[in-house]
């Protein structure tokens, strides 16, 4: 059986031939490893291996995890759906949230974001292929969103998110991922200071980075296969 630390540097190679390959800087791209549905005990393994930002879908079992892992200096993402009842607890827990799509959330995130932490770190989610009952702002609505968070006085936007349908062809991943990749230099253009585009999990990796993806999120890659949840 391979190791997680093992397959974190299999991952972490994967990211450097990317990189490679499209002449990027390995050190662009930040790995987010998605423990959710996994223990405490495997997120240490991973510490220990030297990873530092984790991703969680679901909150409520995300905020048990961070309260048993308090003693390592690690940065929890928030990478799950949103719903207002679960603002607060985010903006007390986590240190970013990937999954804004709607001011409402983002106004609750700012008003609840406790004084003593630092602001919290936020990605627009966007709806890059306009897939049907999905989650994510249109794109023809992200840079009035941006604006509009951007002055949010608890929040600091970092940039965009997207989780694409799954597609097996490279070149039809490459091609929605470059769609984000021109969505997110319009927002800079327009003048925010945004630095992270969050795209690429395990099976879409090299075509993340080669559109230019600053943070892929993997989970089964590094954890292996997740438990269905009931
Ligand atoms: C589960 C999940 C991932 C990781 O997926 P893998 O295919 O296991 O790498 C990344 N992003 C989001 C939003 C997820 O829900």
């Amino acid at each position: 059986m391979t190791t997680i630390p093992a397959k974190l540097q299999l991952v972490h190679e994967r990211i450097a031939r990317a990189c490679a390959q499209v002449r990027r800087d390995v050190n662009e791209v930040t790995l987010l490893a998605v423990s959710k549905t996994f223990g405490p005990d495997v997120v240490r393994e991973a510490s220990a291996a030297g990873q530092k930002a984790f991703g969680e879908n679901y909150i409520q079992e995300a905020v048990e995890k961070i309260d048993l892992l308090r003693d390592l200096p690690l940065e929890w993402h928030c990478i799950g759906p949103i719903q207002s009842n679960k603002t607060r607890l985010v903006a007390a827990h986590f240190d970013w949230a990937h999954t804004v799509d709607r001011l409402k959330i983002a106004q609750r995130l700012s008003e609840q974001r406790p004084p003593e932490l630092p602001a919290l770190q936020v990605c627009l989610q966007v709806n890059i292929d306009g897939g049907a009952n999905k989650s994510g702002v249109a794109p023809a609505e992200a840079l009035e969103l941006a604006r509009e968070v951007a002055r949010l006085p608890r929040l600091k936007l970092r940039g965009l998110m997207t989780i694409p349908e799954p597609q097996d062809d490279p070149a039809a991943q490459k091609a929605v991922h470059l769609r984000a990749a021109a969505l997110f230099d319009e927002l800079r253009d327009a003048g925010l200071a945004i630095d992270t585009l969050s795209m690429g999990m395990t099976a879409d990796l090299e075509a993340a980075v080669a559109a230019g993806s600053t943070m892929v999120r993997i989970g089964s890659a590094i954890f292996g296969e997740r438990p269905a949840r009931p």
